[in-house]
């Protein structure tokens, strides 16, 4: 491999298609001319009065003030799958789209989420865990109670609504830990759930925890997936990598001010450069990029 190295200590070249300062800077060319869709991450929405404190979690009353927020500000709720589709997304979807999803599935999705995103008009993917024999979660933080998940009849009630169902894993394992057959299992027996459930899955999986590397995004392209969603990782553009497309997790904040900063491409571009720097240094230390932040699951 050839390194070469800038004054700042970043790699600036390699044949294994390392990226250095020069592709930062045109990343940030891209990114402050281009409307990329934002890809939202939420993961359960309560009843008011049922909130703990958790960052996992928003309330209904939180939920509706962002939808709000969205609206009132010139954004607009697009499905994934257009994201996903040949035709270049960023004439026709206009200014300001953003791609609403919830991981792992909870009931509350259905019960709390879906009648606020049908008031504004807005869609979403859901990502649910697709173990069916077991129907309320296991991976909770220590000290969360277990939540119900969604049923069968739930999930196709979603898909019914104009919800997107993709998966989530069959048992939300850590899928950089998983050996060769335990991921090639987990990608491939939850897509055949998901197909058994609803007419048209979208062939897109959300790493649990937004654990990702190399690796797993070749298992995930080869078990037919067409996009993998992460967390706090990926591009600025979703077309640039489609197995590690970029999310932001959302909490339980209802002031305006924080989807200003949630949403500021300055902001999100920032998290993207220290990012991009940490990936760049891992590669230098020829190991795979630590763990992903703890605002995953
Ligand atoms: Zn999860």
């Amino acid at each position: 491999m050839a390194v070469r190295w800038s004054r700042t200590g970043v790699q600036t070249g390699s044949e294994d298609g390392s990226e250095g300062l020069a592709t930062i800077a045109s990343g940030l060319v891209d990114a402050a001319e281009v409307s990329h869709p934002v890809f939202l991450l939420y993961h359960q929405v309560c009843a008011d009065q049922d909130w703990t404190p958790s960052e996992f979690t928003v309330t209904a009353s939180a939920f509706r003030r962002q939808m709000g927020y969205l609206r009132n500000h010139g954004f607009h709720s697009i499905p994934l799958s257009s994201v996903l589709g040949d035709t270049p997304p960023r004439a026709a979807m206009g200014s300001r789209p953003v791609v609403i999803t919830f991981d792992d599935g909870y009931a509350d999705t259905f019960e709390n989420a879906l009648p606020i995103l049908v008031e504004f008009g807005f869609t979403a993917a859901v990502f649910p865990v697709l173990d069916m024999s077991r129907r309320t979660s296991w991976w909770a933080t220590p000290g969360e109670p277990p939540a119900r998940l969604l049923s069968p009849v739930e999930l196709r009630a979603l898909a019914d609504a104009g919800i997107e169902l993709g998966s989530h894993t069959l048992t939300h394992p850590r899928l950089t830990r998983a050996n060769d057959a335990e991921l090639a299992q987990e990608l491939a027996r939850s897509r055949e759930v998901l197909s058994g459930l609803v007419d048209a899955p979208l062939p897109v999986v959300a790493y649990p925890y937004g654990d990702v590397d190399g690796r797993v995004k070749r298992a995930a392209r080869e078990a037919g997936y067409s996009a993998g969603l992460a967390v706090s990782s990926g591009p600025m553009d979703p077309h640039a990598d489609r197995y590690e497309i970029r999310r932001e997790a959302i909490e339980n904040v209802a002031s305006d001010a924080y989807m200003t900063v949630k949403l500021s491409r300055a902001r999100r571009l920032y998290a993207w450069s220290k990012w991009k720097v940490r990936t760049g240094l891992d590669r230098l230390r020829n190991r795979a990029p630590d763990a992903r932040p703890a605002a995953s699951r």
